[in-house]
């Protein structure tokens, strides 16, 4: 359900895990995503249990249609029913009460918000969002909606000592990202997407703020089994990232 939830002034980060939902195996069994082979039906209640338990109206939960690419959508309510989520992997609002969902199962989830300035964002980073500069952009329209003191925070994802890559693909993402470069456990080629994301984060002048996850830090998600992981199990759910800023009053559908 909720792994962990942060507050900072008027805006909350929070990460779930696999757990208290409805969805069967291999999406067992708290499953955000609708395009994972999930029953929709299923997908749908998870997502209203999750609203539920975030003290949010269901529709102000608002979810994207990721491509692993660098677009960002600026948010001022839910999307329109009848339409599909536009294709981003980045969402900004200064909407208080319209809570920003990225969905994951290794890739980092980023969330963030300068508080002050009632701007919150998400964005989903794994290792193409990563090269193609998703982080970038998400603090480049963050600015533009009048963010200046940026926080963010990473939620689980494959780690550096697990992600296994060719040679070639860890030098040509090094040579955009140096900091994700990474060797693994058995010292074969590897990329740290998280160190990388963070090293965005900062050049770009955002503070990353810890999370409460304990002595052993941000869970690996290939590592605990608490949370779906692609690289483990292939065919298997998303776990969430979401941020908001307190406030209610969504209005009608609209979209800017
Ligand atoms: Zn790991």
């Amino acid at each position: 359900m909720i792994a962990y939830r942060s507050t900072h002034g008027p805006v909350t980060f929070a990460f779930t895990d696999r757990f208290g939902g409805a969805s069967d195996v291999p999406f067992d069994d708290f499953n955000l995503a609708r395009h994972v082979g999930d029953e929709p039906a299923v997908v749908e209640r998870n997502r209203a249990t999750l609203a539920r338990r975030l003290g949010l109206p269901e529709r102000s939960v608002v979810y994207m249609n990721q491509v692993h690419g660098a677009d960002v959508a600026v948010v001022d309510g839910p999307w329109p029913a009848d339409e599909d989520p536009p294709a981003v992997d980045a969402m900004v609002t200064t909407r208080p009460g319209l809570a920003l969902a990225v969905l994951v199962a290794d890739c980092v989830p980023v969330v963030l918000a300068d508080p002050g300035a009632g701007v919150a964002a998400v964005a989903h980073a794994g290792r193409p969002g990563l090269a193609a500069g998703v982080v970038p952009a998400v603090l480049e329209v963050m600015r533009q909606a009048g963010a200046h003191d940026v926080i963010a925070q990473l939620g689980p994802a494959v780690c550096g000592r697990c992600y296994e890559v060719p040679d070639a693909l860890r030098a040509e993402v090094a040579s955009v990202v140096p900091a994700a470069w990474a060797t693994t456990r058995q010292r074969t080629p590897a990329l740290d997407v998280p160190a990388g994301v963070r090293a965005q984060l900062e050049a770009g002048g955002a503070v990353v703020v810890p999370g409460g996850w304990g002595p052993e830090g941000c869970p690996c998600t290939l590592e605990d089994v608490a949370y779906f992981s692609y690289r483990r199990e292939r065919v298997t759910g998303r776990f969430a990232g979401i941020a908001w800023i307190d406030g209610s009053g969504i209005g009608p559908a609209v979209q800017g």
